[in-house]
């Protein structure tokens, strides 16, 4: 297909020629190149090609489109036949294209925000977390306290309606309640139905013609708010409480939101813990090992005696039964494990090296002598050097 001629070339007039100018010089090009009348062999393409641009320049939608777009602008393909205002004819919805037109399309498609709920229906409060802090001992056993925090409450004033004591919310007037508007749009696919939210009551449906001077309106109002929270016996770093009704107000009359109370537990400096045991090293002197003894050992629920056999090992782990944290679901307690910690002694006098060395030799072991007169020398150095 050769590129076409620019329409006001073929009728010979100037971009800014006026509606008579263009009819009169279209009448003066169809006499001269009427197939009846001109029998040359082009007359019929002229003609044709005289019409097509009388046809788009005479209508002012075309005309407009055209100066924009081009010949692209007539092309079927191009929009939708029956667009913009009413022309019927090859197909651009005039002055719809652009601004925007493409989005409304996709959101009448794709439900964007085309699509709402029905703004009046009752909704739930948002949920609240609130992280509350325990001591080791706290977690176990359980606790009762307060705690305070903020939140948005219904206003008390109008009872969450947003409207002054005595008046009440009365259904918009623009948009009869369902919070949004349908607005036709010009689009080149044709016209297409949008959704818009509706500007007089925001989307609520409702109009507050006199508002509450407490809330301003909005039917919600910041509170401190405090909660007494049970914590059971035996939570754990990282358990949550939820707390029913307990987060923020709803709207249109739905119930508040949830509380969480998220637990974060301190560790022990004598216990570690999983679940419902505790776990606990115990260090004892190898004479207490070697030759067993009866040893106080603390649990969270008291000291315990704890029999330490003659010959234990280091490593060895013993079991105080029902001496562990409460069990989260389910009857009684856990144990404490016990882990023996054999310490070998440090710094022993000469007396206690001699009784060892006795000992040694009693069991038959022999302990090569250290030089401590060097070591000894060396200490001494350093010690002068200090002074
Ligand atoms: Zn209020
Ligand atoms: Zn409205």
């Amino acid at each position: 297909m050769m590129a076409k001629r620019d329409y006001y070339e073929i009728l010979g007039v100037s971009k800014s020629a006026t509606e008579p100018e263009i009819k009169k010089a279209y009448r003066k090009l169809s006499k001269q190149f009427h197939p009846d009348i001109n029998k040359e062999a082009d007359a019929d393409a002229k003609f044709k090609e005289i019409t097509e641009a009388y046809e788009v320049l005479s209508d002012g939608n075309k005309r407009a489109a055209y100066d924009q777009y081009g010949h692209a602008s007539t092309d079927p393909n191009f929009g939708n036949g029956g667009g913009g205002g009413g022309y019927g004819g090859g197909g651009f919805g005039g002055g719809g294209f652009g601004g925007g037109g493409f989005e409304d399309i996709f959101e009448s498609f794709f439900g964007g925000s085309g699509r709402t709920a029905n703004p009046n229906a009752p909704r739930q409060g948002e949920d609240l977390q609130y992280r509350m802090d325990l001591e080791f001992e706290e977690a176990v056993f359980g606790k009762e306290g307060n705690i305070q925090y903020n939140r948005e409450a219904e206003c008390k004033t109008c009872h969450g309606d947003g409207a002054k004591p005595g008046t009440n919310p009365v259904t918009c007037s623009k948009c009869h309640g369902s919070g949004t508007l349908n607005v036709e749009r010009n689009t080149p696919l044709g016209r297409v139905m949008t959704r818009q939210t509706c500007d007089v009551c925001g989307g609520t449906g409702k109009e507050i013609k006199e508002k509450c001077p407490t809330c301003y309106g909005s039917g919600h109002v910041k509170e401190k708010h405090s909660v007494k929270v049970t914590v059971p016996a035996g939570v754990e770093d990282g358990n949550q409480m939820r707390l029913n009704g307990q987060g923020e107000a709803g709207k249109n009359g739905g119930p508040y939101g949830d509380l969480y109370v998220v637990f974060h537990v301190k560790s022990s400096d004598l216990f570690d813990r999983d679940g419902s045991e505790i776990y606990y090293e115990l260090p004892i002197s190898f004479i207490q090992a070697a030759l067993g003894d009866e040893i106080e050992v603390p649990t969270v629920h008291g000291k315990v005696k704890l029999k330490i056999p003659a010959g234990t090992q280091t490593g060895t782990n013993f079991r105080l039964k029902g001496k562990g944290a409460p069990r989260l679901r389910g009857a009684g307690n856990g144990d404490q494990h016990v882990k023996i910690k054999v310490i070998t002694p440090k710094d022993l006098s000469s007396e206690q090296k001699r009784i060892l060395r006795e000992f040694a030799k009693e069991s038959g072991i022999e302990v090569t002598e250290q030089d401590e007169s060097l070591f000894g020398k060396v200490k001494d150095a350093f010690k002068k050097d200090r002074k």
